[in-house]
């Protein structure tokens, strides 16, 4: 269709210039999900020292070859224990796990494997014990000097844990972008008070604010605004000066008054972009730089899944981008449509709300979750994920369609066959 700009040339407008925030230390505490910025070296072995794997008997591998066989116990080693203990041949030092191992000791044996009493001076080994049994070397885990990371990981809590074991308190990482999140509209109010005529409860903001921090980017407020130039312009400016990136919905579509666009056009110049994407829900968008800092602006159409869907195709990957993230996508799957999912060619990619979970298949299932109009916020909040259909006349029953999964933690509360875990066979 003329005039509509395509999904990926919206996209590389968008993307283009952008790259990821300066890096800063954060604090292990902050930096769930956040990516590396630097190539982590380590600068001591983990385990740090040779250590016993088990509670036990700290033993001469080689005194236990014609087991059974008596050893005498020469000491005792807690975890944390420093003492200078040496095992002699003949000899076993009573030892906890984490315990650094003794002098001539090679290997642990396990104290639900040795006869002997708590505290006795003897204990008497039934076994054979290889060298290095129940032992964990020196840097076993991590070794000194080693890459554990390189630039551009994306911190676990596993990754943390592992910064942590090396003694780091913080993290050179990309910053979550700071994301402001401002309504335009006259008719638009917030809370229980009774509605005038022509007025709705507000709804985009708690719905984007909450996206922006699902993605682990730092949600910020900017409240509602009228449709009044001169507060349009405070508030974008404000948000352009406390955030990173300003998402705005209401007030880009072609019939709109011009308060939001007039606004727009002359904070952000000649990097305002209008576009007409070749999308539904969410056919108009803005894009712009505006504010001393040239603060990238999203402006999001005002029907809430036209507003959320903008969201997910353009400004979350641009925000990733800013938190240093390669993968910018919300994962998108090959599934099966379990129902037909029809539409008629107009020119567009539609982006149809549906239900995705796994079938006995294995494979990711999927049927709408309802009304696919762009105000029926309630069959978006059913969804787990949207169809990508492109033009043409839809799907049949039981073929393939791709399905962008928008909500990973819905596919975990889908109706999804799962199969039974081992601990309740
Ligand atoms: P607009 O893009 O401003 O013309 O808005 C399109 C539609 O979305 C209208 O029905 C608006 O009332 C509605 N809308 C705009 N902003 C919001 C909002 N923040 N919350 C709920 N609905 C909105
Ligand atoms: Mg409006």
């Amino acid at each position: 269709m003329s005039g509509l700009t395509a999904v990926a040339e919206a996209r590389a407008r968008v993307l283009t210039g952008r790259g990821p925030l300066p890096p800063r230390l954060l604090g292990l505490a902050d930096a769930l999900a956040c990516v590396t910025a630097e190539p982590i070296v380590a600068k001591e072995p983990v385990p740090p020292f040779t250590n016993s794997a088990m509670d036990g008997y700290a033993l001469r591998s080689s005194d236990t070859s014609g087991a059974p066989v008596e050893l005498q116990v020469v000491g005792e080693l807690m975890a944390g224990s420093s003492l200078d203990l040496t095992v002699g041949t003949g000899q076993a030092v009573r030892i906890m796990t984490g315990a650094p191992l003794p002098a001539g000791a090679d290997a642990v044996c396990m104290v639900e494997r040795a006869i002997g009493e708590p505290g006795g001076s003897s204990v008497t080994i039934e076994h054979v014990l290889a060298s290095g049994e129940n032992v964990r070397p020196a840097g076993g885990d991590v070794a000194s000097g080693e890459v554990v990371f390189p630039a551009g990981t994306v911190l676990t809590p596993a990754g943390l844990g592992v910064l942590a074991g090396l003694g780091m308190l913080e993290v050179l990482a990309h910053p979550r972008p700071r994301v402001g999140v401002l309504s335009t509209g006259d008719e638009l109010v917030e809370g229980s008070g009774p509605l005038e005529p022509g007025q709705i409860h507000e709804s985009n903001r708690i719905a984007l604010l909450s996206l922006v921090q699902q993605s682990g980017f730092v949600p910020v407020d900017l409240g509602i605004v009228g449709d009044d130039e001169q507060t349009v312009a405070a508030a974008l400016l404000d948000g352009a000066e406390r955030c990173d990136s300003v998402l705005t919905s209401g007030g880009v579509s072609v019939g709109d008054r011009d308060v939001v666009k007039a606004v727009l056009a002359k904070l952000a110049g000649e990097t305002m972009q209008w576009l007409q994407i070749a999308i539904k829900p969410g056919k108009p968008f803005a894009f712009g730089e505006i504010g001393p800092r040239g603060t990238p602006l999203f402006g999001l159409p005002g029907n809430p899944v036209s507003a959320m869907v903008s969201f997910e195709l353009f400004a979350r990957p641009v925000l990733r981008m800013m938190a240093g993230h390669h993968q910018l996508d919300r994962p998108i799957v090959d599934a099966v449509a379990d129902e037909a999912l029809p539409r008629l060619s107009d020119g567009k990619l539609h982006l149809v709300r549906v239900v995705a979970g796994f079938g006995d298949d294995g494979l990711v299932h999927v049927v709408s979750s309802g009304g696919q109009e762009s105000h029926h916020l309630h069959a978006m909040a059913r969804a787990n994920a949207l169809a990508l259909l492109p033009d043409g006349m839809g799907v049949h029953a039981g073929e393939r369609v791709l399905a962008m999964l928008v909500d990973l933690d819905g596919i975990e509360r889908s109706r999804s066959t799962r199969a039974v875990a081992p601990w309740d066979r």
